[in-house]
């Protein structure tokens, strides 16, 4: 056998200390802001049958076509573990029948997989949170999923990154202007980048997005949707532009904004650092946090009725890169076992503390005389430090405010100490 220590997988993360606690602080108040808004949570399969996402997503697809975990299981049966969590909810709503309860507005969080090249912001094992209206055609539903995403970014902080929005249009509209950009693009297909060529006839919206410099000068004048919104689909985008106005929620208008997936329909949007920000210096290259829209269509890939739904998700860890590195809490009262014999005593005195709803850290490892300044050092304001006197009872000394002493002297009365 080995005597060498296995390492971590290629693109997975230990996250520790004080970067933790920011991850910790992106999931409260995602939790937080998500009761506000009454969405309800659930909690979703880490791995689904390969086809849950094959056929939600689509083929051509980045993540259908390399990005995805898949593996054969002991049965033969091919699983995937999830690169995302819109098509497994999908898939739940229709195999629990939870079309009894919509508009179904549902929120989770947790890890998902992505075989990607890592680097700074982007891993293969990622974490997002997520929320998604199941059920609800109306432009509100949209509005009321965006007001959120930019409530809970204000709520941990986030002030320098702004609702980029685009329509898609509806299938028609999709349709039209998918026809165009390939008949645009064909034109000029010799000097586009290989991975361009080939979305060409297959998924030519994401040619857009493309972010190669062979690329970029064809994109500013490619078609653009607003020109084959179908009048229904204009109403639609307008009610929701006039509905994020109601809202205060900003936002501008990004005319080459597609998201990646085959599924969406009018609604798409990211949340983007602003130029020039702090959030943007954070980030990098990797600049999203938050992406989502409308996908009409997906309910229907997966052999369901045709059911209209929205949804967005933003990576944890870039969240968290936004929010920063955040201190751990210190305790409210740290009990020093200055005499080993005090022991016994101070387990169920914290025990009481803790019962009370107080942070507390018993300080009883070490030499006994070094144990009273470690915990000085670590910042706590309340310091119980429990001896013995000459005759060998309880000698209690209490470092803090009056109302700490007051509150640890009836704590001990309680307990059958005397101080
Ligand atoms: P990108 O353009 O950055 O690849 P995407 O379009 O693949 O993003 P989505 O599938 O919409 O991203 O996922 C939503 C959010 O999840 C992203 O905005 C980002 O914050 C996060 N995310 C996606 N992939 C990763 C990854 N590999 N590592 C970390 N976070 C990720
Ligand atoms: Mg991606």
């Amino acid at each position: 056998m080995s005597t060498k220590t296995p390492q971590a997988i290629r693109g997975t993360q230990d996250i520790f200390g004080k970067d933790a606690e920011a991850f910790a602080f992106v999931v409260e108040t995602f939790e937080r802001v998500r009761r506000l808004y009454r969405f309800r949570r659930v909690e979703m399969p880490v791995f689904e049958k390969t086809e849950v996402f094959a056929r939600s997503l689509g083929e051509t697809t980045d993540v259908v076509s390399k990005e995805m975990y898949s593996f054969d299981d002991r049965g033969g049966e091919s699983l995937t573990l999830r690169p995302e969590f819109t098509a497994g909810i999908a898939r739940a709503f229709l195999t629990n029948g939870w079309q009894q309860y919509a508009p179904l507005k549902v929120a989770t969080h947790g890890p998902l997989f992505r075989y990607e090249r890592p680097q700074k912001g982007r891993y293969r094992q990622f974490h997002q949170i997520d929320a998604e209206v199941i059920g609800a055609g109306e432009p509100q539903a949209d509005v009321e999923l965006l007001a959120m995403a930019d409530q809970l970014l204000k709520e941990l902080g986030i002030h320098d990154v702004t609702l980029h929005l685009n329509t898609l249009g509806d299938a028609e509209s999709r349709e039209a202007w998918r026809a165009a950009l390939i008949d645009y693009f064909r034109a000029v297909k010799d000097q586009l980048s290989e991975e361009s060529q080939e979305r060409l006839e297959k998924n030519p919206l994401r040619i857009l997005d493309s972010k190669d410099a062979r690329d970029k000068p064809f994109l500013a004048d490619a078609p653009k949707i607003d020109a084959f919104l179908s009048e229904e689909a204009s109403a639609f985008f307008a009610a929701v532009t006039s509905g994020l106005d109601a809202a205060g929620v900003k936002w501008v208008r990004a005319e080459s904004l597609v998201r990646g997936l085959d599924y969406y329909r009018h609604t798409a949007f990211e949340f983007i650092p602003d130029e020039g920000s702090a959030s943007a210096a954070a980030l990098g290259s990797q600049s999203t946090v938050l992406g989502g829209g409308r996908y009409d269509g997906l309910m229907e890939s997966l052999g369901g009725a045709p059911t209209p739904a929205v949804g967005w998700a933003a990576g944890i860890e870039r969240l968290a890169m936004l929010v920063g590195a955040r201190e751990e809490a210190k305790a409210d009262v740290i009990i020093v076992v200055e005499d080993d014999r005090q022991l016994s005593y101070a387990i169920g005195l914290i025990g009481m503390v803790r019962n009370s709803g107080y942070t507390a850290d018993l300080a009883a490892t070490g030499s006994p005389r070094k144990r009273y300044d470690k915990a000085v050092k670590s910042g706590a304001e309340t310091i119980l430090a429990l001896g013995c006197d000459d005759k060998g009872s309880l000698a209690a000394r209490i470092r803090g405010s009056d109302e700490w002493k007051q509150r640890l002297h009836k704590m001990m009365d309680q307990s059958g100490g005397h101080s």
